[in-house]
């Protein structure tokens, strides 16, 4: 018998849904919301499990979309492209390269689905852009009373600015349009360099790139700088050989990283001069290839994270005092802090809503010692306004981010209207949004 419990990539969240349903149109989508209604049960629609905190959660009917997937529309001309809601981006990029688009910007990993990562505010990188929301022009939606809305800029356009990033408490998403770009190769280098350089130069790497990023591993000098731009035409770096990528991103980032972070968790004091010798072989590499293939990289080794979007300008003080407090953690960190930036945006919930963002996200080898470390950059990041990532580790309330975010009132307004009995509740939701 197929078990019913539910549990995230990560292993901090699990839940056990009194029944599941799996969806293959809208239609279907309206008539398990409305059976549920009929039970008195809560839905929430499952993505692929990314995300770190509860958000899909449910004690009542969970929503299985893996069968709602694939392109159902496309304009060549505008570059805009429907997909059903639980298309996973992999499957989104594979699609987009038979038709010669993609996506602007992406985050790191491509396991997640369209769906999961924009109610999230999933992002990636570049000074200039936006994370996925913001590459959204349309989304279909299926409300708590079953019925069918569809809304963009022009059409029911609350909605809109609410279900971009709603971590689903508006409803069920049933397809989204994106509005995608024409194919593009991207130059990627990365390179080692003193992390002090990389503070003095952050503005000018943040402004000179088009996606630019570091990852500092917190007891080493040296951070790893990723800056990757767009590629006019065939010139740029050759591409790199299928073996080197296996080396590289298998076997070094991997399986080498993941024998490292097991040693550390076994003997926690090997953790510091581990944590240095990682810092101390990162390597130099320059390659181009088709963007997503640089944007996404794989993630196997498996960890806890938070991150927050802090205002740009007050990067380098989270980060100096984010260095002094590591230092003094009884428990040592296995993984490194990541840094990467956002343009300021429209999207009423998205942690880079009305500022130029930087994002740090710190990170722990599973199964060692996170709380202390985590409750000591939540403190640092909301002294200055930060944003906890909708998806990754936090314990903000509605009270706290009511005044991280200005349209917060709008928000919850668009929720009372599309969802007065809760249909798409879970404690998570309550935390966050209130009851
Ligand atoms: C290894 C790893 C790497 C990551 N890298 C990044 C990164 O680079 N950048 C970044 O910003 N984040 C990153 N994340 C976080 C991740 O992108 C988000 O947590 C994202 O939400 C995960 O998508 P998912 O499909 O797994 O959604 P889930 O985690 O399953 O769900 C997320 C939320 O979306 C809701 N939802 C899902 N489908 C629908 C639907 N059809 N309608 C309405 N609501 C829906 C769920 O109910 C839930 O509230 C990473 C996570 C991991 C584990």
């Amino acid at each position: 018998m197929e078990t019913m419990t539910w549990q995230n990539w990560a292993g901090t969240a699990s839940a056990d849904p009194v029944r599941r349903a799996w969806p293959r149109s809208a239609e279907e989508i309206a008539n398990a919301i409305t059976a549920a209604a009929k039970d008195g049960l809560t839905v929430r629609a499952l993505g692929s499990g990314h995300s770190f905190t509860p958000a899909a959660a449910t004690s009542g009917v969970a929503l299985d979309l893996s069968g709602w997937a694939g392109v159902i529309g496309a304009d060549l001309d505008s570059g805009l492209v429907t997909v059903r809601s639980g298309t996973t981006i992999r499957d989104l990029n594979a699609a987009l390269d038979t038709l010669g688009l993609a996506m602007a910007n992406l985050g790191d990993i491509d396991a997640q689905t369209v769906s999961g990562a924009i109610s999230t505010g999933t992002h990636g990188t570049g000074a200039g852009l936006g994370g996925i929301a913001t590459q959204v022009t349309g989304l279909q939606l299926v409300l708590g009373d079953g019925s069918i809305v569809n809304c963009s800029a022009d059409e029911r356009p609350d909605l809109f600015n609410a279900a971009r990033v709603s971590v689903g408490a508006l409803g069920v998403l049933s397809t989204v349009t994106l509005q995608c770009v024409p194919a593009f190769r991207l130059a990627a280098d990365e390179r080692p360099m003193p992390l002090g350089e990389v503070l003095d130069r952050f503005g000018e790497f943040a402004a000179g790139n088009d996606h630019f990023e570091f990852y500092w591993f917190p007891y080493g000098k040296n951070a790893l700088v990723k800056r990757n731009n767009r590629l006019a035409g065939g010139d740029g770096p050759s591409a790199m050989p299928s073996w080197r990528r296996f080396l590289e991103y298998e076997v070094m980032e991997n399986a080498a990283f993941g024998a490292l972070c097991r040693t550390g968790r076994a003997v926690p004091a090997t953790i510091k001069p581990l944590n240095r010798l990682a810092a101390a072989t990162l390597s130099k590499r320059t390659y181009s290839a088709p963007s997503h293939e640089v944007f996404v990289t794989p993630r196997r080794v498996r960890f806890v994270e938070s991150e927050y979007a802090v205002p740009r300008e007050s990067l380098l003080d989270v980060l100096a005092e984010l260095r002094a407090g590591v230092g003094r953690l009884a428990h040592p960190v296995m993984f490194p802090v990541e840094v990467r930036v956002a343009a300021a945006d429209d999207v009423w919930l998205s942690t880079a809503y009305g500022r130029d963002s930087a994002y740090v996200a710190i990170h722990q080898y599973v199964g060692l010692p996170y709380t202390d470390y985590f409750r000591l950059f939540e403190s640092i990041a909301t002294s200055v306004g930060g944003r906890p990532h909708w998806g990754k580790m936090h314990t903000r309330d509605a009270a706290y981010l009511g005044h991280a975010y200005p349209r917060f009132p709008d928000f919850l307004r668009v929720r009372d209207e599309t969802d007065p009995e809760r249909r798409f509740a879970n404690p998570y939701l309550t935390q966050v949004f209130g009851d």
